[in-house]
């Protein structure tokens, strides 16, 4: 982490707040994101930290985030390769200093100028303050597809909590629910889910989503199907439930069926090679079902949280 030379006047306050901004390959943009930056931290009341995370970029970014570090607000940290933004976020998370953090875009979707509106909403006693994007009408036709089958998908396959709709990253974390997302370690559950998971008092505040100001986004079409797939296998065993309920009703009807056929002194080797093929669709569901209880047990999210008085 690039360390501040000359020591602000207020350097030995505690710092309320940490931005978190994920670079990839950004160098088109980040200077314009850094002035709008900028501007905004003029009128925050809070004592800021801004933590620029280098996720194993190739181009400038490195270069141009290290240069901003000469005022000593700014940090920065770079990663040994590209892990993605996950993980990106997540070390970010255990580096911030700041009481609470706001994880934001550095290609200007997300308008770094909402910032002092979600410090007042966390003032105001909200632990969890997600930006909800009003409209996904600068997204192609095949992303606000994907982003519709994803949120059906969650609802289906998520029990005891709302995933809500149409919230990326772009959020603060307050001071309790990084406790606990720190003390969890949870690098397999990806974020933004575990964040509705913690059940932390949680706000909503609509935004335009503005569309990229420079640079390329690495968003591909798989990159959902993979949230989707990670959001499923880290916080949902229906699946596997699901798949038990259909093995077990047809190996009943399969068992019934050639019960009868075998009645009626027509039973072949087929009916047989079916009710074995049966069976085996069960066993399979019964191991899965053990796999499910081992994943319950080895995650390290507890079964509950207590409440637990602001720090
Ligand atoms: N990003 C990152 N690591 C990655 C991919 C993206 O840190 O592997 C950052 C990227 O620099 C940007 C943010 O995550 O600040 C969102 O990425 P992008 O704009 O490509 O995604 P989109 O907004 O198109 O979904
Ligand atoms: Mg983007």
């Amino acid at each position: 982490m690039t360390s501040s030379a000359h020591p602000p006047s207020d350097a030995l306050l505690p710092i309320e707040l940490t931005l978190l901004i994920p670079c990839f390959n950004e160098q088109c943009v980040l200077a314009q994101f850094h002035t709008r930056l900028l501007a905004t931290l003029e009128h925050l009341k809070v004592t800021v930290e801004v933590l620029y995370i280098n996720d194993g970029s190739q181009d400038a970014t490195a270069a141009i985030i290290d240069g901003f570090a000469q005022d000593p607000r700014i940090k920065t940290l770079h990663l040994n390769r590209n892990f993605g933004k996950e993980a990106a976020m997540r070390v970010g998370i255990n580096e911030a200093r700041g009481r609470a953090v706001i994880i934001l875009d550095c290609d200007l979707q997300d308008p770094p100028e909402l910032i002092p509106l979600m410090v007042q909403e966390w003032h105001r006693g909200f632990e969890i303050v997600n930006m909800q994007r009003r409209s996904r009408r600068c997204d192609s036709w095949l992303k606000r597809t994907a982003a519709r089958l994803y949120y059906a998908a969650m609802d289906q396959l998520i029990d005891g909590f709302d995933v809500p709709r149409e919230v990326s990253d772009f959020r603060l974390i307050g001071p309790n629910a990084l406790a606990d997302i720190r003390a969890m370690d949870d690098n397999a559950g990806v974020l933004k889910i575990l964040v509705s998971w913690l059940g932390y008092p949680t706000i909503e505040v609509d935004y335009d989503r503005k569309p990229r100001q420079a640079g390329q986004t690495k968003w591909s079409s798989l990159s959902l199907l993979n949230l989707a797939a990670d959001s499923i296998l880290a916080f949902s065993t229906r699946p596997l439930r699901m798949y038990s309920y259909i093995s077990g009703i047809s190996f009943l009807v399969g068992s019934l069926w050639v019960a009868g056929v075998a009645a009626s002194g027509e039973l072949t080797l087929e009916h047989l090679q079916v009710q074995a093929i049966l069976l085996l669709c069960l066993g399979t569901a019964v191991v899965g079902e053990y796999v499910g209880r081992v994943l319950t047990v080895v995650s390290p999210r507890p079964s509950s949280l207590c409440k637990r008085d602001q720090p």
